[in-house]
C-alpha cells in the first residue's frame, strides 16, 4: 500500500526517538512491499524558534494531507517561562483539535523481561495487559475558566454525543480483546459523571451486548490499578481522570520510555506519540529509550493503515530485543550495560529482519 506519514520530531529527545521509529517503519515498509512517504516538519518549540508559531501553516497542511502523524514530544524550559507568549503545548492542543482526534488510547503491558523494572513487586505486575481509552477533547480542561481576586472556576461539561462516541471506541477495542470494560467516574459527586455512567451503560447494552461493563469510582480505580492491575482489560475514562490515571499506570511498566499512545477520531487518520515528554534532562545525549515511539509506530500501522501483521511484527521485534537483554539507561537492571538510543533502535531492527 501507499501512505503518507507526517513526522514531527518536536523538541528535546523527540527527534532522537522519532529517528529510530522512522528507521523501523522504513524497514517494515521495505520488507512488506509498502510505499510509506515519511515527511518531516517542524512542530512545537523548534517551530516557535524558526517561524514564531508552534504549528506553522506548512506543518498543519502536511498533517491534514497525511494518513497519519508520528510525533516525538514537545516543550522544554526554554519555552515555559511564566511570561512566555507562545507555548509548544498550545500547538499540540491545536493539532489535536485540527485533526479531530477525541480518543486517546494508551496500552499498558508489562514485558516479562522488565518485570523487575517496575517499582511494584514483580508478582503484582506480571502479565499486566490493559488499555486506557481516555476522552481527549471535553471535560474540565476545555470548560469555561474564570478568575477573580478571590476565587477561580473551571467548568466541567460533557455532552451525550461525546460520551457515546468514546464508549463506542472502548466497545470496539474490548471486542478485539478480553471483552471487559471498566468505566471510571465520580458519579457519587459529579453530575457529568452521572451522565457518563448512564450513557456508557446504554451504549454498551444496545451496541455491545457481548461486552461486560463495570463502573468504578475514580478513587477506587486509582487503588485497584496498583493492587490488582492484571484484572483490567479496557479502562474508559473522561479527560482529567484519564490524564492522572494513565501516568499512575505507566509506572507498572517500569519507565515512561516504553509506552506508546494513539489519538484517534472519526477518520482513520490518527496522531501517534510516546507518552513521555521531551525529557530536557537527557536531551542531546543519545540515551533516551526509543521503544515508546517505536511501539507508537506499530499503533500507527494498526489503527490508521490497517496493517495488523506489520504492527505485530514490530511489537514482536521489540519483545525479542528486550528478551535478549537490550536495555537503555532508564530500564537498566543491576550489572546490565546501557545501550544508546541508536543501538536500541538497531536491536529492534535486527530482530525485525531476523524474526524468531
Ligand atoms: P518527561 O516525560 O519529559 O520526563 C520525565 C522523566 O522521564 C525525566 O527524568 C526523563 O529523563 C525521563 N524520560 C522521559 N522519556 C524518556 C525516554 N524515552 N527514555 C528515558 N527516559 C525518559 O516529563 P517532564 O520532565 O515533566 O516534561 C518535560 C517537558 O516535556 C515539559 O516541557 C513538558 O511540558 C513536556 N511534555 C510534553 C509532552 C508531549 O509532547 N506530549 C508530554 C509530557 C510532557
Amino acid at each position: 500500500m501507499k501512505a503518507r506519514i507526517a513526522v514531527l520530531g518536536g523538541d528535546g529527545i523527540g527527534p532522537e526517538v522519532v529517528a529510530e521509529a522512522v528507521r523501523v517503519l522504513q524497514a517494515v515498509a521495505q520488507r512488506h512491499g509498502h510505499e510509506l512517504a515519511l515527511t518531516p516538519a517542524l512542530f512545537g518549540g523548534a517551530a516557535i524558534d524558526a517561524h514564531g508559531d508552534g504549528l506553522p501553516p506548512a506543518t498543519l497542511e502536511l498533517c491534514r494531507g497525511a494518513d497519519a502523524v508520528l510525533l516525538g514530544a514537545i516543550g522544554g524550559p526554554r519555552w515555559s517561562s511564566p511570561d512566555a507568549q507562545l507555548r509548544p503545548e498550545t500547538a499540540l492542543l491545536r493539532l489535536r483539535r485540527e485533526l479531530g482526534v477525541y480518543a486517546n488510547l494508551r496500552p499498558v503491558t508489562v514485558h516479562a523481561a522488565l518485570r523487575n523494572a517496575s517499582p511494584l513487586k514483580a508478582g503484582v505486575v506480571d502479565g499486566v495487559d490493559f488499555i486506557f481509552v481516555r476522552e481527549l477533547t471535553g471535560g474540565i480542561y476545555f470548560g469555561e475558566k474564570r478568575r477573580s481576586e478571590t476565587e477561580a472556576t473551571d467548568v466541567c461539561t460533557y455532552s451525550v454525543t461525546e460520551v457515546e462516541r468514546i464508549t463506542r471506541t472502548a466497545g470496539a477495542l474490548a471486542r478485539a480483546r478480553r471483552k471487559r470494560i471498566v468505566s471510571i467516574d465520580k458519579s457519587n459527586v459529579l453530575e457529568t459523571s452521572r451522565l457518563w455512567r448512564a450513557v456508557a451503560t446504554r451504549v454498551v447494552a444496545e451496541e455491545f451486548p457481548d461486552i461486560a461493563l463495570e463502573h468504578m469510582l475514580v478513587d477506587a480505580a486509582a487503588m485497584h490499578l496498583i493492587r490488582r492491575p492484571r484484572d483490567f482489560d479496557v479502562l474508559l475514562t473522561e479527560n482529567m481522570f484519564g490524564d492522572i490515571l494513565t501516568d499512575e499506570a505507566s509506572m507498572l511498566a517500569g519507565s515512561l520510555g516504553v509506552l506508546p499512545s494513539a489519538s484517534l477520531g472519526a477518520a482513520s487518520r490518527g496522531l501517534y506519540e510516546p507518552i513521555h515528554g521531551s525529557a530536557p534532562d537527557i536531551a542531546g545525549r543519545g540515551i533516551a529509550n526509543p521503544i515508546g515511539t517505536i511501539l507508537s509506530a506499530a499503533l500507527l500501522l494498526r489503527h490508521s493503515l490497517g496493517l495488523e501483521a506489520e504492527a505485530v511484527a514490530i511489537e514482536a521485534a521489540v519483545s525479542t530485543a528486550l528478551t535478549d537483554g537490550a536495555r537503555t539507561a532508564d530500564i537498566l537492571g543491576p550489572g546490565e550495560k546501557a545501550l544508546t538510543t541508536r543501538e536500541m533502535g538497531q536491536r529492534v531492527l535486527d530482530a525485525l529482519r531476523d524474526p524468531r
